[in-house]
C-alpha cells in the first residue's frame, strides 16, 4: 500500500516536471525528461541532463550514452526495468551545455530531492561529475570514485557518466570499472523495503 502512494506522487511530480516552467531550460526544451523505472528500485542511476535524443523521446539515457550504458548495465547483469534512472537536470540544456547553477539548484530543490525521498533506493549510484557534486557535496568525482560511500543515510557509488565514453581512450575501461562495483554491491543489497 505504502507503495501505491509513492507510485502515484511520482507519477505526479513527472506530471509536474513535464510542464515546469521554472527555470530558463524550459523555453528551449522539447519534451522534459522525469525521469523512468520502477518506483520500488533498490538501485537509483543518477546522470547529469537529457542530451539531444533525450530531449526528443522524454526518456533518460536513450541516446549513445545511454546504448554504452546499456551495454554496462547486462555486463553487470542488471535489468534496466529493475532500477529507476533520472539526472539531476530534468531539461536539456541548449546544445547539450552543462547546467548553469540557477538550473541545477530549481530542479534539485523542487524536484529532484523528492524523488529520491519517494523511491528510498538501498543505493545510488552516481554518474558523472554533475550528479556526485549536487549529491556528496565534493570538488571531483575522482574523490570518492571506486568505493562505497555514506552520506546522510544513504549509500553511494560515484563514477563517470556513460557520456564521458567518447572524449578519452581510458574512460569506457574505468566506467566499466564502476559497474563492476554496481555488481558487487548488488549482491550485498537487501530487498528494497517496501516489496514482499
Ligand atoms: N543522457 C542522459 O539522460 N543523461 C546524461 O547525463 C547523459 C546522457
Amino acid at each position: 500500500m505504502p507503495r501505491l502512494q509513492e507510485a502515484e506522487r511520482l507519477e505526479a511530480l513527472a506530471t509536474q516536471i513535464r510542464s515546469c516552467v521554472q527555470c530558463p531550460l524550459h523555453a528551449t526544451r522539447t519534451k522534459a525528461v522525469p525521469g523512468e523505472g520502477t518506483p520500488s528500485a533498490r538501485v537509483m542511476l543518477i546522470g547529469e541532463a537529457p542530451g539531444r535524443d533525450e530531449d526528443q523521446r522524454g526518456q533518460p539515457f536513450v541516446g549513445a550514452a545511454g546504448r554504452f550504458l546499456d551495454q554496462m548495465l547486462t555486463g553487470s547483469g542488471v535489468n534496466r526495468d529493475d532500477l529507476f534512472i533520472t539526472n539531476t537536470v530534468k531539461c536539456r540544456p541548449e546544445n547539450t551545455r552543462p547546467p548553469r547553477k540557477r538550473e541545477d539548484d530549481t530542479c534539485t530543490s523542487l524536484l529532484f530531492f523528492e524523488q529520491i525521498e519517494l523511491i528510498n533506493p538501498g543505493l545510488i549510484m552516481l554518474l558523472g561529475s554533475v550528479a556526485t557534486k549536487k549529491l556528496l557535496g565534493v570538488n571531483s568525482v575522482n574523490e570518492v570514485r571506486g568505493r562505497v560511500i555514506e552520506h546522510n543515510n544513504r549509500k553511494y557509488l560515484a563514477g563517470y557518466n556513460p557520456a564521458a565514453s567518447f572524449f578519452s581512450e581510458d574512460m569506457p575501461e574505468n566506467i566499466r570499472e564502476g559497474f563492476a562495483l554496481l555488481r558487487q554491491e548488488l549482491q550485498k543489497l537487501a530487498p528494497h523495503p517496501d516489496t514482499d
